[in-house]
């Protein structure tokens, strides 16, 4: 069943989505070669709590920690320990904040150091379909409508994109209907409706599409060992339009003034 939200709800959802923007600007002033990312995780937990925020991830069925940070051939779900970051490493840190009854999910994939063009170009690109997929989310569309833009770009440059991880409704529940699949046809699915808010967030991977989970229970990882990026945005539909609510130029900001480069 999809929940709609009242534009009183959406204002809501902006804090807590804000909230989460904020947060990876935080990690984006500490993530770099020579950080572990459980010290990423433990910021960023004390940064929520100190902002009247609650981590949506941390016991969200048993996950331990407040990110999800899943590095190179790590697609989602990854969980921070004692592994310090070096240059040429990618890392998608996905973060979910609960405040005044709703969630905020969006992620973010980092670069470390020097990273191979190679690489960069599979974190460009994969940033592009989020955008190309949220264009593709308005009214008189429906959720195929996102899928197929988001594969669609992704598949011209040869990459592919994980069937098993969707988008999602994002609300008083972190994972609402509908499911937002990153691959499908045109005219599928739900309407896209005013009051909907979605969790849009491709997972693209540079080699094969097949993924599997390791014994931890929770990381996603590529079957075939190569790299794999993620970005994920929260949206509104207002007046037949997407209103991105997250944003990643405040870490992007950060970065840049670090002289670090954007992905
Ligand atoms: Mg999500
Ligand atoms: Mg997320």
């Amino acid at each position: 069943m999809i929940f709609t939200k009242t534009a009183e709800e959406i204002e809501i959802m902006r804090e807590s989505v804000l909230s989460v923007s904020r947060t990876l600007a935080l990690v984006a002033e500490y993530i770099g070669e020579g950080v572990t990312t459980a010290k990423l995780d433990k910021l960023a937990e004390e940064f929520i709590r100190d902002n009247g925020g609650v981590p949506s991830f941390k016991g969200y069925g048993g996950f331990p920690a407040t990110l999800c940070m899943s590095v190179n051939e790590q697609v989602v779900h990854g969980i921070p320990n004692d592994y310090v970051l070096k240059s040429g490493d990618v890392i998608s840190v996905d973060c979910g904040v609960y405040k005044n009854g709703f969630h905020g999910d969006h992620a973010y994939s980092f670069k470390i150091g020097e990273v191979s063009e190679e690489v960069s170009k599979l974190l460009r690109i994969t940033k592009e379909s989020l955008y190309k997929g949220i264009e593709a989310a308005k009214g008189g569309n429906r959720i195929g409508d996102i899928s197929f833009a988001i594969q669609n770009y992704v598949q011209k440059e040869g990459y592919t994109v994980v069937r098993e991880l969707t988008g999602h409704g994002l609300g008083r529940d972190l994972h609402e209907d509908p499911a937002v699949p990153n691959y499908g046809k045109r005219g599928r699915g739900s309407k896209i409706i005013n009051g909907m808010v979605l969790a849009i967030e491709p997972m693209i991977n540079l080699g094969k599409k097949n993924v599997r989970q390791l014994s931890d229970g929770w990381t996603i990882v590529t079957a075939d060992g190569m790299p794999s990026a993620h970005f994920e945005h929260d949206i509104a539909i207002v007046e037949g339009k997407a209103e991105i609510l997250s944003t990643f130029d405040l870490l992007e900001d950060v970065l840049l003034k670090r002289g670090m480069e954007i992905s």
